[in-house]
């Protein structure tokens, strides 16, 4: 077997922080080099290689590829859905231009593998509510959206006509304690969690029967490291994967939340995000994943709740 190094872009990120650990664990601490435009994230520091890279700066990461020997790229550098309706040139230019970096030189250089994250984001007010499948009417309403959908293309474009062996997954909303939110319509979901241990109180910014669709991070781990290590030829999906773990809104999450603290409450004041939730499925059917390289998710909202509350309060102080 080739002996692989990966190049984690976006990797002091709430998902990159997390994937980083993991795919070190696999593949050894100096295989996997952590990579951002932040500074590098404390709970990787001395974990293994970080370098400064802007992926926008297509030069400078073409240089960091080759230096470092990179043969497989996980690509998570993104403004997410609530940051890029306040900002839509830069979410377009952003999540366009970055990916179309890594995909020209993942070309040009032979790179095994790529990853790139999609979104239910993808998904519009005209998809499915209910158990949204693969294949359906999509018509994104949010730039973020739009970006993603178009990226989708992108990959199955490079895949067909170079041969790139890229693969995707559209995450539904991701909850984690280990490393903060990004600017997703889902922050609320971690939000309640800080707030309930803090203050026994939580202002949603969504209506309180917004069901959407949620993953527990080490599902979704899990799920990534499964999908890039399935044999080629189980991979029929060249856009991306719909996943999915549970479904829930915000005033089941508060319920779930009150059976350990009986005292918490939850007020609700909808704001813009309200709107780009609304637009988005309640559900995802992921019959596809399933059938093609076995996906399944394990955390419920109970297991989430009860090791999000036992979990927090380490890294919160
Ligand atoms: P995040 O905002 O927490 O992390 C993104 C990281 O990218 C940040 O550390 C940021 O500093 C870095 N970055 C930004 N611009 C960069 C640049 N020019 N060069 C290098 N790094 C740069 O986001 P996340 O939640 O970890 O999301 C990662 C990916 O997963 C994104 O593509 C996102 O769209 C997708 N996704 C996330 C969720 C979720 O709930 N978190 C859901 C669906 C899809």
């Amino acid at each position: 077997m080739t002996k692989e190094k990966i190049l984690v872009i976006g990797a002091s990120g709430q998902i990159g922080v997390e994937l980083t650990m993991a795919l070190r664990e696999i593949y050894g601490n100096n295989n996997v080099v952590a990579s951002d435009l932040r500074e590098e994230n404390p709970l990787l520091k001395g974990s293994g290689p970080y370098v400064s890279i802007d992926v926008m700066n297509k030069e400078m990461l073409h240089v960091q590829v080759i230096r470092q020997g990179i043969t497989q790229i996980y690509l998570l550098a993104a403004i997410l859905s609530a940051t890029g309706e306040k900002n839509p040139g830069l979410a377009w230019h952003l999540n366009m231009q970055g990916l179309l970096n890594v995909l020209d030189i993942a070309r040009e250089e032979n790179i095994h593998k790529v990853y790139w994250p999609s979104s239910i984001a993808v998904f519009g007010p005209t998809s499915p509510k209910q158990n949204c499948p693969q294949q359906t009417i999509i018509e994104p309403t949010t730039v973020y959206g739009i970006s993603k959908y178009a990226g989708e293309f992108w990959c199955n474009y490079y895949h067909m006509k170079y041969g790139v062996d890229v693969r995707s997954i559209r995450y539904p909303g991701l909850i984690s304690y280990k490393s903060a939110p990004g600017g997703g319509t889902t922050d609320y979901a971690i939000e309640i969690f800080h707030d309930a241990l803090e203050e026994k109180r939580y202002v949603s910014f969504l209506e309180e029967n917004t069901y959407l669709p949620m993953m527990y991070m080490p599902d979704a781990i899990r799920a990534t490291i499964e999908l890039m290590e399935a044999p080629k030829e189980r991979i029929s999906v060249r856009t991306s994967y719909n996943v999915a773990g549970l479904s829930f809104s915000p005033k089941e999450i508060a319920a779930e939340i009150k059976k350990h603290i009986p005292d918490f409450e939850i007020i609700y004041q909808p704001d813009y995000r309200q709107e780009i939730a609304g637009s988005w499925p309640r559900s995802i059917d992921d019959a596809v994943a399933r059938r093609d390289w076995g996906w399944k998710h394990e955390y419920d909202l109970a297991a989430i709740t009860e090791d999000m509350l036992k979990n927090l309060p380490s890294v919160m102080k």
